[in-house]
């Protein structure tokens, strides 16, 4: 099997991103640079409890053709390839439904990134424009948002993308997105909270739920 360990990680991958609450289910999905012109990329509707280092797709990055696999890459690998292509100096790129950030991107604004998670994030996480799961138009409207500076994105009404140098760099930035998701939400419960104090209470319970750490 070509590059069966890059493959393996990318199982390894997804079990820790499924552990920690961000995928769920077959909603995610991980491209990991294997060398200058290919790329592995997650099978499409897997479980990934399922999934062995063969089910992960090895694809040239230039054109997504298939070089080793039998399985369907994942509808996404379009998204993820704009992203690459665009940023050489990336060697991977998560997409997650994860739930407080993708929050966030029901909300259509780019959040500001705080000096200490700008190593991690990049200089501001920018918002690409709502098209349905898997399409060219996603691909198309993400890849008009990338800038060198931005290691995150949300895309409007759906999830997120993050990527870093690494995988290790990609997981830090899937969590940092997280985290700052979870205290710009909660700050805009506690103004909230402060305008109407007879809903302060129900919007108390809310803060409590999304304060909690996002896995043990
Ligand atoms: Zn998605």
């Amino acid at each position: 099997m070509k590059f069966q360990a890059q493959r393996q990680h990318v199982v390894e991958l997804c079990l820790e991103l499924s552990r920690r609450g961000y995928f769920a289910g077959t909603g995610g999905n991980i491209m990991l640079r294997l060398d200058a012109a290919h790329v592995a990329v997650t099978p499409s509707a897997l479980d990934y409890h399922a999934m062995g280092a063969a089910d992960v797709c090895v694809l040239r990055l230039q054109d997504l053709a298939t070089v080793d696999g039998e399985r369907a890459p994942s509808v996404e690998s379009g998204l993820h390839a704009q992203l690459l292509r665009a940023r050489p100096d990336m060697g991977c790129s998560i997409h997650t439904h994860q739930p407080v950030a993708s929050a966030c991107a029901l909300l259509g604004r780019e959040l500001a990134v705080p000096p200490a998670l700008r190593a991690s994030l990049g200089d501001a996480v920018r918002i690409a424009g709502y098209a349905p799961s898997g399409s060219g138009l996603l691909a198309a409207r993400l890849a008009r948002t990338l800038r060198p500076g931005g290691n995150a994105y949300l895309m409007r009404n759906h999830g997120i993308l993050c990527c870093g140098r690494d995988s290790a760099a990609a997981m830090q930035a899937v969590d940092d997105l997280e985290t700052l998701a979870r205290g710009l939400l909660a700050a805009r419960i506690a103004a909230r909270a402060a305008a109407e104090p007879g809903a302060a209470p129900a919007l108390q319970r809310v803060s409590e739920l999304l304060t909690q750490p996002p896995h043990p």
